[in-house]
């Protein structure tokens, strides 16, 4: 878990966590929906292939990542989780349902972003594509950032992107390729020794770097990006490579974290701070102008950058929809301090009511301040409501406006 609970009576489906079967000439593979991506990706290596899309954090569900949107830096390439799914079999308000792109459509489409409340995926058959034992990765330096956003516009012939801003004129994008070795004279990191996102930014303009494909994909995983990074007395410890190899080793996972946040929260006590995990989407010419806004009004960096592909036609989504052909996804996970008369929410309520001037979307995971009325302005109420009547007739699931504000 990455999140703390809410204690409180619900359907138990951790069981379902198993990898069902992987057919290796289909390139396709069964699973369960509360199995992990670090568990599916374990299994599926081993015949040489690996999701099309797999989300960053170790414990991230396949059901979690349909239901919410799951993306990564494939994501140029084959949009979001759900995208790369082929059927999928629903505990709904109806009893058991297979949907797919053509069985049950209205359900298969109103899942990005529904986050459960839809019902809950039992078991789902994922495309998979081969991959090598090696990720090659180009970093490439830019200082402004209109040259820098449209790069992510450019049809390039590579795996993976994406990037990072560490201030408005130091950007970095990183384009993944596979490959079967690594040249003896190149650098394989060490993610117990490294802290990846140092590495991005002391790299200069071209420098190459290799991960094994399983650290590749969860390169961000160990820092949570450099979410366990934001308090300044535990920091040096947690940048340290003798004590990152040793004593933090274990708790080196974005599932283990827990026990550090009370000790983060101890240093920089929650009514004092506000915590900031979002991921917000605009299109990459919209880019510079909310970077600007950001270095004014929040100025929390480092910034995860991912271009997000566009696969279906504008209105197949009810809660995912925008305009153009790519989305950037402009990720932001830290926690600020209040200044006085600022509100405890303050940093998130300007972001929200940015993004909704800007004609963007955000991540629903996390912390949103969406009216009802506004949250509807965004996501198609008629399309999500017309499939949440036909598939939960008696309204057993919380509709998604009261689930991602209560959550
Ligand atoms: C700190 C943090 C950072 C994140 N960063 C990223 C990121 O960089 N990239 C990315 O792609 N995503 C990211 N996410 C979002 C993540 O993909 C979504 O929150 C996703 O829904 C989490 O899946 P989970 O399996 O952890 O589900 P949980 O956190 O357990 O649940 C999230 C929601 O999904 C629903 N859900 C869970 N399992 C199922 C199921 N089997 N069927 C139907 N609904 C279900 C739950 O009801 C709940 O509403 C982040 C989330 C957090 C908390």
């Amino acid at each position: 878990v990455m999140r703390e609970r809410k204690k409180k009576a619900r359907l138990d489906l951790r069981n379902f966590n198993q990898v069902i079967s992987i057919d290796e000439s289909k390139k396709e593979a069964e699973v369960e929906g509360c199995t992990n991506f670090f568990d599916l990706v374990k299994e599926t290596l081993k015949h040489g292939l690996i999701p099309k899309v797999v989300p960053e954090f170790r414990a991230i569900t396949i059901g979690g990542a349909i239901s919410g949107l799951g993306l990564e830096s494939s994501s140029f390439k084959y949009g979001i989780v759900q995208e790369n799914v082929k059927e999928i079999t629903m505990l709904s308000g109806k009893g058991i349902i297979t949907c797919s792109p053509k069985q049950y459509p209205d359900l298969f489409n109103a899942l990005p972003n529904s986050f459960g409340s839809l019902g809950y995926v039992l078991k789902c058959k994922i495309d998979l594509i081969k991959c090598k034992k090696y990720v090659k990765m180009q970093v490439l330096k830019f200082t402004d950032p209109k040259i820098y956003f449209k790069e992510l516009n450019r049809n390039l012939n590579v795996d993976f992107m994406d990037g990072v801003v560490f201030s408005p004129n130091h950007m970095v994008l990183v384009l993944g390729t596979f490959s079967d070795s690594v040249p003896k004279n190149e650098k394989q990191l060490n993610l117990y020794r490294d802290v990846f996102y140092v590495c991005l930014q002391k790299s200069n303009n071209k420098d190459i770097l290799y991960l094994d494909t399983a650290n590749y994909l969860f390169r961000w995983d160990k820092d949570a990006f450099w979410g366990i990074q934001y308090s300044k007395p535990i920091s040096p410890i947690l940048h340290n490579k003798i004590t990152r190899q040793t004593a933090l080793r274990p708790i080196l996972r974005s599932d283990r974290h827990l026990a550090l946040k009370k000790v983060i929260d101890w240093f920089s006590p929650k009514d004092k701070y506000e915590e900031l995990i979002q991921d917000i989407g605009l299109q990459p010419k919209q880019m510079p102008e909310f970077l600007n806004w950001y270095d004014k009004n929040v100025g929390a960096y480092p910034v995860w950058i991912c271009p997000l592909k566009k696969m279906k036609p504008n209105g197949t989504y009810p809660l995912f929809d925008f305009k153009g052909k790519i989305i950037v996804d402009f990720g932001f996970y830290t926690r600020l301090e209040l200044k006085p008369g600022m509100s405890k929410n303050h940093h998130v309520r300007i972001v929200d009511a940015k993004i909704m001037k800007m004609g963007g979307m955000k991540g629903l995971y996390s912390k949103n301040t969406y009216s009802e009325k506004e949250f509807w302005q965004i996501y198609d109420k008629n399309a999500y409501m017309k499939a949440k009547k036909k598939y939960d007739p008696k309204g057993i699931f919380p509709d998604v406006y009261q689930k991602i504000i209560r959550e």
